[in-house]
């Protein structure tokens, strides 16, 4: 097998980068009593999942990840004892709120029917679309966050779910929804997925989002997302576990021997440490392969809580802060375009609201970002401030610190993040089912031991430890 070791191996596995799918790859490995090393090139772990004072001393910043349905419902995270390591989950008292200029905002409660009745005349149209997925969640879960499988456990609710998933979102908000807040929450929720909402199967990650906060609301960890990562690689080590931080792992003959290599990496980084070992027809694949558009983010200290017009936004963890359905459209047209929105679609989080962890008493966090070109080094700050304050009056009175990233400083920060893109590649229909090479295991690097396991493979973008924990079982074949 090329990139096999010959000498006598020192570790069973290693794995490059410690973001949450290298340290699910990582334990899953060590959990079947395998020797494992993780070469982290930061000086902490986390990847994505960490938590700094980026403003003011006292203010703890989510750099990346900040809101984590995707880790609360994942299947894999959930059969790790995290929580007995130090893992405590905060719960807003309403998952996600979306402000318009004329109406009430729309609320996404973790009540289904709570926002059925609240939506009125979308109402059962919104129940239609969530409730066959909130009520199957369970066993939608392991499919939906893993490989595309030609035979899946449950091929009917499979089926009923790709037929809206693949839909666009601006196209299925037309057609379920004919208020203007029920079309804004979806298109919202779509909007994650950080592409053009009349793209096909921009659907599917609305759907997801939405159905998760009624499953297990939008919850965050207490402290910052740095806490799911630090709880992992805790547990990891009492595995038997080893990590290296500070390391950056440029060619494989930096390497200790193993007998199989996982890379918490995207293909472009892939093929730079180890392009020799990759066979030409995959790396040919590889390097066709597409990265999405960046982001602008923006971490802000501030003296009081956002005063939101609307009381609902006050009760929310996370606030889409993007106006009409026609308004997202718009915004996230410019991806394509590459242009940028005078009134951007604004992500924010407010976590200090309901974790007094975050900030010093009575004083507030904000994170927020918004979508942009790939590679863009436009300041997006004046447009991203706004839009808070258009549904905030007086919000921009209360910031006392700020600290902004554009998409390189986000590449410097992570090389996994090319040009900003923050999903590890492009989630479009031709990427989101079978990234990174259409192959049907998408984990294995063929005849080789190496294994792709972030975020460029199924199930994509998002802290769920998913893509690591299905590249480590594809990986352990080789030991079974
Ligand atoms: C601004 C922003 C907001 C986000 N918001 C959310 C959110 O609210 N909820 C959510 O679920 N997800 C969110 N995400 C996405 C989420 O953070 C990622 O999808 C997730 O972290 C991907 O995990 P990963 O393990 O695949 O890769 P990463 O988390 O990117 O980890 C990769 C790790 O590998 C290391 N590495 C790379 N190359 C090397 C090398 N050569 N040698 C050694 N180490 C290397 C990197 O330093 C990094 O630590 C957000 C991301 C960003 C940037």
């Amino acid at each position: 097998m090329k990139g096999t070791k010959t000498r006598e191996t020192k570790y069973d596995a290693v794995v490059i980068g410690s973001g949450p799918n290298g340290l699910a790859a990582a334990i899953t490995m060590a959990r079947e009593g395998l020797s494992v090393k993780v070469f982290e090139a930061a000086d902490t772990v986390g990847g994505g999942t960490r938590t700094k004072e980026l403003t003011l001393p006292g203010f703890k910043h989510d750099i990346c990840s900040a809101i984590h349905p995707m880790a609360k419902t994942s299947p894999f995270l959930r059969s790790l004892p995290l929580e007995e390591y130090g893992l405590e989950w905060i719960y807003p008292e309403y998952p996600l709120a979306h402000p318009l200029d004329n109406e009430p905002a729309a609320v996404l409660y973790r009540s289904l029917s709570e926002t059925v009745k609240s939506l009125g005349n979308d109402g059962r149209s919104y129940q239609k679309l969530f409730e066959p997925l909130v009520q199957n969640w369970n066993k939608l879960a392991p499919q939906l966050l893993g490989p595309l499988s030609l035979l899946p456990d449950t091929p009917l609710l499979m089926a009923r779910f790709g037929l809206k998933a693949l839909q666009s979102a601006e196209s299925l908000a037309g057609s379920y929804f004919s208020t203007p807040r029920a079309q804004a929450l979806f298109a919202g929720l779509a909007a994650h997925s950080i592409l053009p909402l009349d793209k096909l199967s921009t659907s599917a990650i609305g759907l997801v989002l939405g159905a998760v906060g009624h499953v297990e609301n939008w919850p965050y960890p207490k402290g910052g997302s740095q806490a799911i990562t630090n709880t992992m690689a805790d547990y990891f080590k009492d595995l038997g576990g080893e990590i290296e931080t500070g390391r950056r792992i440029n060619s494989l003959a930096e390497l200790p021997t193993s007998k199989t290599i996982l890379f918490n990496t995207t293909p472009a980084q892939l093929l730079d440490i180890a392009g020799d070992y990759v066979p030409s027809g995959y790396a040919g694949k590889l390097k066709k392969f597409k990265y999405g558009a960046g982001v602008f983010k923006i971490d802000l200290a501030l003296s009081e809580p956002i005063p939101w017009k609307d009381e609902a936004c006050r009760k929310a963890g996370t606030v889409h802060a993007g106006g009409t359905l026609e308004e997202i459209v718009n915004s996230e047209q410019c991806l394509e375009n590459n242009s940028h929105p005078e009134k951007p679609y604004v992500l924010v989080a407010q976590q200090s609201l309901f974790d007094e962890t975050r900030a010093p008493k009575g004083k507030h966090t904000c994170w927020a970002y918004c979508h942009v070109p790939s590679g863009s080094t436009k300041d997006m700050t004046e447009p991203i401030l706004n839009q808070i304050e258009r549904f905030a009056p007086g919000f921009r009175d209360l910031i006392i610190g700020q600290h902004t990233m554009n998409t390189q400083a986000m590449q410097n920060y992570n090389p996994n993040y090319i040009g900003g893109d923050i999903n590890g590649g492009k989630q479009d229909i031709t990427q989101l089912f079978t990234r990174p090479a259409g192959l049907f295991d998408p984990y294995h690097v063929p005849d080789t031991n190496m294994y792709l396991s972030s975020s460029s493979t199924p199930p994509g973008g998002g802290v769920h430890g998913m893509c690591g924990y299905h590249a480590a079982q594809s990986a352990l074949k080789q030991f079974r």
